[in-house]
């Protein structure tokens, strides 16, 4: 026990070794200490031998001081929320190194005095909505909800469609969460049905607004209908509607999905949206509208613990004026390119031993959007038993897994990773060292 104990190298040796003390000025000593100590641990326990561990330690020590890692989707879910919903453009990624440091975000270095904030991506939404008076931008769109429900419904009335009351996910409920500003629901209509009478008879001096959510994670078929924006615009309130997915303009590969420009021009007041859903790019609530109405919310007291970094505003910008996004080229990805790129990885891989073959697929929007809509695509199809050792692999690859198959949707792979993907599944597929 002493002599082991004696034999486990000291701690400051260890961080003596070039390797580890260059990691130390790149990631921090907290980073570099904790691979060191998991290496004397090894070596305590006769797990390693004292020679060895510096080398493990250098092994074990994490890609960047975030122990957030990189992961190649390939479940065919364009915007998956757990893997971070819409993976951002060079652009944007760019656009966020440019603003990482001292910026220009509230400041004219023209004039030299404090300027309006996030002015250039406020600019870039509103070109790209030339129908909102006004934009305004805060945390997410759970964070617009809330300040629209604040500043204009705040002690009063919130007119909504039983059909419309939502849980968004993670067990949160639209409802609720309007109800925490104070605003009281008054709800209209039934589950499957809800017409313009219903709202006519709740809507009076009480009312702060009526609002329309976009179910943009069910769907309901049969015997249903709702109401219309260009109906709800007439009743004389403020018509609130909550597109969910963050689409500018109509797409047309996702006819049903409501867009800004659409509902702004057929009445509604304030649109909210997500930033990082079909927009595809960083988290963010978009408030897009009537001037008077976007000023109320940008000047109400709770718009500063909503308001978004400089990074955001950087990334949105350049996501909205800069080239498509990861989350757009998804969309527009054609099914016999797909079919091409899965046929090359699947003879790549073949090739090299490991039992891999093109099929077809089916890719789904996800994230709140469009549901029921399916994406034609095409996968590589592996032997389930790979999808750990993807999964945990460096960078990590998550695809789908379809009974003793697992499946790699290339629909939502940029083809610039098909390389690391393959290089990925070789790696996967490989006996590990010790038995090669
Ligand atoms: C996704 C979604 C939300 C929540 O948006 P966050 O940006 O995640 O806060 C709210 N409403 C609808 C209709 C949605 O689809």
């Amino acid at each position: 026990m002493t002599d082991t104990r004696r034999r486990v190298p000291r701690t400051d040796a260890l961080l003596a070794d070039p390797r580890l003390a260059d990691a130390a000025r790149r990631l921090g000593r907290t980073l570099v200490r904790r691979a060191v100590a998991e290496a004397q641990h090894r070596v305590r326990n006769g797990g390693l031998a004292p020679e060895e561990a510096a080398d493990a330690a250098v092994a074990a020590l994490p890609r960047s001081a975030t122990s957030l890692r990189p992961v190649v989707n390939a479940t065919g879910v364009v915007v998956h929320t757990n893997l971070g919903r819409a993976p951002l453009s060079a652009a944007a990624t760019e656009a966020l190194r440019t603003a990482s440091g001292p910026t220009d975000v509230e400041f004219d270095l023209g004039d030299g005095r404090r300027a309006r904030r996030g002015r250039g991506a406020l600019a870039a939404l509103a070109e790209a909505v030339p129908h909102a008076e006004a934009v305004h931008l805060v945390n997410n769109n759970a964070a617009a909800l809330v300040l629209a429900a604040t500043a204009l419904a705040g002690g009063r009335e919130i007119v909504i469609s039983r059909g419309e009351l939502v849980e968004i996910g993670d067990g949160f409920r639209l409802p609720e969460l309007l109800e925490s500003t104070g605003a009281r629901l008054v709800e209209v209509g039934t589950t499957n049905r809800t017409h313009f009478e219903d709202y006519a008879r709740a809507v009076g001096p009480g009312t702060g607004l009526v609002l329309k959510v976009h179910p943009s994670n069910f769907l309901t078929t049969g015997f249903v209908s709702s109401v219309p924006v260009a109906r709800l615009a007439t009743l004389g309130v403020p018509l609130v509607h909550d597109i969910g997915s963050g689409l500018l303009r109509p797409h047309p590969a996702l006819p049903d999905e409501p867009d800004a420009a659409t509902s702004l021009d057929q009445g509604a007041g304030l649109v909210t949206a997500s930033a990082d859903k079909l927009l595809g790019g960083p988290q963010a609530g978009l408030l897009l509208g009537r001037r008077d109405l976007v000023e109320r919310l940008r000047t109400h007291p709770l718009a500063r613990a909503l308001r978004v970094d400089k990074l955001t505003l950087a990334a949105l910008e350049a996501t909205v004026l800069g080239p498509q996004p990861p989350v757009a080229r998804a969309l527009a990805a054609r099914e016999a390119e797909l079919a091409a790129r899965a046929g090359t990885l699947a003879a790549g891989l073949a090739e090299r031993g490991v039992a891999a073959e093109a099929v077809p697929s089916e890719a789904r929007v996800g994230g709140g959007g469009a549901p029921g809509v399916t994406l034609p695509s095409a996968a590589v199809a592996l032997p389930a038993a790979l999808a750990v050792p993807l999964r945990t692999g460096d960078p990590a690859v998550v695809g789908r897994v379809h009974g003793d198959r697992l499946l790699l949707d290339l629909r939502t792979v940029p083809e610039e990773d098909d390389a690391t993907m393959l290089a990925a599944v070789l790696a996967a597929a490989a006996p590990p060292p010790e038995e090669a």
